[in-house]
């Protein structure tokens, strides 16, 4: 299948190919369409992505930095490893800089709320703090089981000022999160903004998030080109819903040589239930209000997902990188729980870098692809967050493993 210019893509439905679009009640649609119109003005205005720049430059902390790394490198025994450091940035991952863009956006529209849904809550303390820093509301819906799982951010957005609102319909989890979020929104779209946590969900959110996350794989340009003399050989990134991944590759989608990955998550088995390989093992269907591959049972019902990485266990994916695998010009690989949690160790006890779980998932596999490409090639791995929040689970699940 031959690929269209990333420029000319998502068309003016919100469609990459076969996948994205709109599947949602009139209501919410006239909403959305309200929102892709105020995008595409603000997109065409300078003043805001000048606003938009200085919060990445002074808050975010950005550009933030390329790093070579070499005992990695070394270990692996092949190509040079380089890690794009989003976990260095104000709140330790990539999600920061879409909140932030989404934020500055329901001001601009005139909201004074924001509201999302949160599974392990990093994507509820990003937007969290973007409205603590612009002076909005902020709402984040959470399923009953999450909000005893995962404390430390649930005290978090507390702390920073939002409201934690408790799900307890089904199963408790992110999937009730998302239909109490969406229940609340369409009672009140005028003064509410809801904002989504990755490249998913109906026209112009996987647009917009995959704009606002550009400025890693522009910065990562510049920088690998500056530091090597050369764009790099390969790129690897990790794929939940695909924003951490689209943001890295989209500045070199049309640089033909340039390999790309983006690495899912198998985690215990391909057995259903047992893993989150959406683009693996999924096949088209409708989530959300958008068209993706999908892990799906025989009625088109999302399947239960899992991975060690709770940021990568969603069943469906971003329409771009669903467009990108028919195309060819992404492979879309998988990494277990066990070759994470390997990464995971080996970048803390080489580097003396932390990664998150997720990010992990992308170091296993480049350290796999440095192996397979060999010496003079060079690998650049967006490194989405840090593991801060993950030390605990790793500790108590993995710590005998690893005489700890
Ligand atoms: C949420 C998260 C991801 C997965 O989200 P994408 O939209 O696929 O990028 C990856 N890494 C970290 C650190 C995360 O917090």
């Amino acid at each position: 299948m031959k690929r269209i210019q990333q420029d000319q893509l998502p068309d003016s439905k919100g469609f990459f190919g076969d996948y994205g679009g709109s599947f949602i009640p009139p209501q919410l649609q006239a909403v959305m369409d309200g929102i892709a119109a105020a995008y595409l003005k603000i997109k065409a205005d300078p003043a805001f992505h000048e606003e938009l720049g200085g919060l990445y430059k002074h808050y975010v902390g950005r550009p933030s930095p390329v790093f070579r790394a070499d005992r990695l490198t070394r270990s692996a025994g092949g190509a040079e490893i380089y890690f794009k450091r989003e976990d260095l940035n104000h709140t330790g991952a990539h999600k920061i800089n879409h909140c932030l863009g989404e934020a500055l956006l329901a001001k601009k529209m005139g909201r004074k709320k924001l509201i999302a849904e949160t599974g392990a809550g990093q994507h509820g303390v990003a937007l969290a703090t973007a409205a603590a820093l612009l002076g909005l509301e902020c709402d984040i819906y959470m399923g009953e089981v999450d909000i005893q799982k995962e404390h430390p951010n649930v005290s978090r957005m507390k702390i920073l000022g939002a409201k934690v609102v408790p799900v307890a319909a089904g199963r408790q989890t992110l999937k009730e999160a998302v239909d109490a979020a969406f229940e609340a929104y369409l009672k009140d779209p005028e003064t509410q903004f809801y904002a989504i946590g990755s490249v998913v969900g109906p026209h112009p959110f996987p647009l917009m998030v995959r704009d606002f996350q550009a400025v890693v794989g522009r910065e990562a340009k510049k920088q690998f080109v500056e530091m090597t003399g050369a764009l790099p050989d390969a790129l690897v990134a990790c794929v939940g819903g695909g924003s951490n991944a689209i943001g890295l590759f989209s500045a070199f989608l049309d640089d033909e040589a340039v390999a790309m990955y983006g690495v899912e998550p198998a985690g215990i088995s391909f057995k259903d239930g047992e893993h989150a390989a959406t683009l693996t093992k999924g096949r088209p269907g409708v989530i959300h209000g958008f068209r993706c591959y999908l892990l799906q049972d025989d009625q088109g019902q999302p399947m239960k997902v899992y991975s060690a990485a709770s940021g990568l266990d969603y069943p469906g994916v971003g329409p771009e990188h669903s467009y990108l695998k028919d195309t060819g010009r992404v492979s879309y690989e998988y990494i277990n729980d066990a070759e994470a949690i390997e990464a995971f160790f080996s970048l803390s006890r080489l580097e003396g870098i932390i990664p998150a779980i997720e990010s992990a998932h992308a170091a296993a596999y480049a350290v796999k692809l440095a192996k397979k490409l060999g010496k003079g090639k060079k690998i650049l791995v967006n490194l989405s967050g840090r593991g801060d929040k993950d030390v605990d689970f790793v500790i108590e699940k993995y710590g005998a493993a690893y005489g700890l």
